[in-house]
């Protein structure tokens, strides 16, 4: 056995396949193909307690540990659907930084919402600004016991959905970094407002819309943190939640592996089966060798995290590493099925369409590769490496 799960880590493991190959499966081509996020898949979801697996249990949360967490995701995610799990899962996700950076008052108040059923959305990227989020330009004016936000944000998973938003806004434009600031934001908040839908290649079944901040005027009391520290809470919840971003890479690379290998086990070219080739053979071992590589990274990091030991260049490697690898692995899963790799009547087009987005979101694969060699040119030659 390569990894020691603890029975209960067994236990939900095969928990969360079950229900993604009873609950998820059978649905994510119909809604791939509109585009749409399944309500009523996540109703079933959200019962089973999917929701809250990563709020603290004093909030009515699981509690679970961040490794945990990244068991069940991979198999939600390998058996079901990543794009779901983007929408379904953001809620937790967007309650980081409230948990890292908020008062108790506001981590129940966001709690409540995410226990109840409902969904939240975390709101950074701006149609200018997306890797370089210093350059944010939606403002957070104060104006007695509110600030007043005016600004459009995009990319925002679940922001048609959501009943609750983690918001970065800057109250000083001129102070870069240093003048972003956390709000947290209800949905029915007067000059909050939805705005398009995009219509992407894939995660299909998760919901991405614009957000627009026509004066908007939210209480004081929803300020996540002092003025300026929103940048470092959302810093700081990239260190805690790499591990169950990246994990998806490493659902969809293994399912791509799996039908990939069913295939070429089957498929038979010049009176032979496809997997009978060395170049076939040696293809989907090189497939599971970067697979596997990516798992253990993921898993280390999340060991890391569950230690409180929170290391962003580490992080930004596992999340590069991971992002490349599904791409690789996907486009390969393609090939060996050949024309009907191409064709939407098989499932490895879907799983490649799905892999591009895990080296461009939550910090593209360039912005890591800054972060990384930063960090290297720091490093003491003399000293044992980390
Ligand atoms: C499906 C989806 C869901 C998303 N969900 C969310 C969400 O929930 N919340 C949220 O806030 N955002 C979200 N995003 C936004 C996402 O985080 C951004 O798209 C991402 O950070 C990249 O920003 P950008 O699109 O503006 O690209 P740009 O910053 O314009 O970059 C374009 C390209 O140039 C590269 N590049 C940029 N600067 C440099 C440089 N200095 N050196 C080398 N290369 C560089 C980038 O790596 C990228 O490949 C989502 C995006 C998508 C597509």
């Amino acid at each position: 056995m390569k990894y020691q799960y603890t029975e209960l880590q067994q236990e939900l493991r095969q928990m969360a396949k079950d229900f993604a190959i009873k609950e998820i499966a059978p649905y994510f081509k119909e809604y791939d193909v509109k585009g749409e996020f399944p309500r009523e898949l996540f109703e079933k979801y959200h019962e089973a307690g999917y929701t809250t697996m990563m709020i603290p249990e004093e909030y009515g949360g699981q509690g679970l540990g961040c490794l945990d967490c990244v068991l069940i995701n991979e198999m939600l995610g390998q058996y079901g659907d990543v794009g779901f799990l983007a929408s379904a899962g953001s809620g937790e996700l967007s309650m980081m930084p409230v948990i890292i950076g908020g008062t108790q008052d506001q981590i129940q108040r966001y709690g409540d919402v995410i226990i109840t059923g409902g969904h939240a959305a975390f709101s950074l990227t701006e149609p200018d600004s997306g890797s370089d989020a210093a350059s944010i330009r939606t403002t957070a004016v104060r104006d007695g016991d509110y600030y007043v936000l005016n600004g459009r944000k995009c990319f925002v998973t679940s922001g048609g959905i959501a009943d609750i938003y983690t918001v970065l806004a800057t109250v000083d434009r001129s102070k870069g970094t240093r003048g972003i600031t956390c709000f947290m934001i209800e949905r029915d908040t007067p000059g909050l407002s939805v705005g398009k839908e995009e219509d992407k290649m894939g995660l299909r079944l998760s919901n991405t819309t614009d957000l627009i901040f026509d004066n908007c005027r939210v209480p004081a009391a929803n300020r996540v943190g002092d003025e300026g520290m929103g940048f470092k809470i959302a810093m700081k919840n990239l260190d805690r939640s790499r591990p169950v971003g990246s994990i998806g890479a490493v659902s969809i690379a293994q399912a791509a592996i799996d039908h990939a290998l069913k295939y070429a086990k089957e498929r038979k070219t010049f009176g032979k089966p496809l997997i009978e080739n060395q170049a076939i053979a040696f293809m989907l071992a090189d497939m599971q060798i970067q697979c596997e590589a990516a798992r253990n990274l993921v898993y280390r990091c999340a060991e890391n995290i569950d230690k409180g030991i929170y290391d962003s260049e580490f992080g930004s490697i596992v999340k590069t590493f991971c992002g490349d690898m599904v791409m690789d692995v996907t486009v390969n899963a393609v090939q060996i099925f050949g024309g009907y790799g191409y064709s939407r009547e098989y499932p490895v087009e879907k799983l490649m369409r799905d892999a591009k987005i895990f080296a461009i979101f939550e910090g593209a694969n360039q912005i890591q590769r800054i972060v990384i060699s930063r960090a290297m040119m720091k490093r003491d030659l003399n000293a044992l490496k980390d």
